[in-house]
């Protein structure tokens, strides 16, 4: 069994809508080379899990199974059985798509011919019994698992490398953009791709939906974009001083930045404070000419001297303390 995930830009031709983009960002599991419900009942799990550690609550998964080669032929036949006697009643579009493909008849937007498909077999009535047995099974599994879920007949695929399992999950807040997760069961692709037969089956998210659903909640983290310390350098007698001091906090992991331009004291204060800068390092000429800076709190104004070698461990501490 083979397990991949991805992640990036993807490109679509449909007209834009709420949280719909034609570049948007996606990201999606695929497990290879397992025939069993038991792979299908992980990947839905991982689904539920992504969005609920998001902080998503009023989830809904909804689960199908779309069936095979074998047992589709059978609803087809079925379907055709059912709607033959009403054929002359239904509409045109309807008489016409009866035999190339009567399963379109299920979403005729005529509100007679949707009356009568209300009654239509289903695929579940014809599903054979590898299918049938493939289904059972996730749902046992997920229910052991502890995951709510609803069946929906509705939840079917367009194209016929999809097999069995099919699952969506909605966030019901977003209304009628709320389908955060499709995925299913695709036995058929890599063989119709010119690959050996290969089961397979995995889902995608939309990074955009998710974070429509997210913010929807107020359940975005707040982004702190205060710096931790800004180094003043007054003259240009100190600067690779201070580049040097600047290089070695970062890579202490602090955020650090410091005046590129040699502006005034003045400026080079007033960028620290529009930059929100916790700490202050200032590495005045007669100070550092004694081994020393001066460090400023700006939140309490408190200025120290230090010595040169403790600004590092001295900020470090400072900044964590902060915290
Ligand atoms: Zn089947
Ligand atoms: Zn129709």
């Amino acid at each position: 069994p083979t397990k991949l995930f991805y992640i990036g830009p993807m490109f679509r031709y449909d007209r834009p809508q709420a949280g719909r983009y034609r570049q948007f960002h996606q990201f999606g599991v695929e497990a290879l080379g397992v025939e069993g419900p038991n792979i299908d009942a992980e990947i839905i799990l991982l689904a539920v899990q992504i969005l609920q550690t998001l902080g998503l609550k009023d989830l809904k998964l909804k689960v199908n199974s779309v069936g095979c080669p074998k047992c589709r032929p059978l609803h087809r036949e079925k379907l055709q059985e059912y709607f033959r006697p009403h054929l002359g009643e239904m509409c045109k579009d309807c008489q016409s798509r009866f035999d190339r493909n009567p399963l379109r008849l299920l979403d005729c937007k005529n509100p007679h011919d949707q009356e009568l498909a209300a009654g239509a077999p289903s695929l579940e009535e014809c599903l054979c019994e590898e299918c049938k047995a493939h289904f059972e099974g996730l749902k046992e599994l997920l229910t052991a698992a502890g995951v709510d879920y609803v069946v929906d007949h509705n939840l079917v695929r367009g194209l016929d490398y999809y097999t069995k399992t099919a699952f969506e999950i909605q966030y019901a807040p977003l209304g009628a953009q709320s389908a955060v997760c499709g995925g299913g069961r695709y036995d058929g692709l890599i063989e119709e791709i010119g690959g050996p037969a290969t089961p397979g089956i995995g889902f995608a998210m939309g990074m955009e939906r998710v974070l429509l659903a997210i913010e929807s909640q107020n359940l975005l983290p707040q982004f702190d974009n205060s710096i931790d310390v800004f180094v003043v350098c007054p003259g240009s007698a100190n600067f690779t001083l201070a580049f040097k001091e600047t290089i070695a906090l970062r890579r202490e992991g602090l955020k650090v930045e410091f005046d590129f331009l040699g502006r005034s004291m003045k400026a080079q204060m007033k960028q620290a404070n529009r930059l929100a800068a916790k700490y202050v390092l200032i590495l005045g000429e007669d100070e550092v000419a004694r081994g020393c800076a001066v460090l400023r709190n700006m939140s309490t104004s408190e200025q120290t001297e230090i010595p040169i070698q403790d600004i590092t461990s001295i900020l470090k501490t400072e900044v964590q303390s902060h915290e």
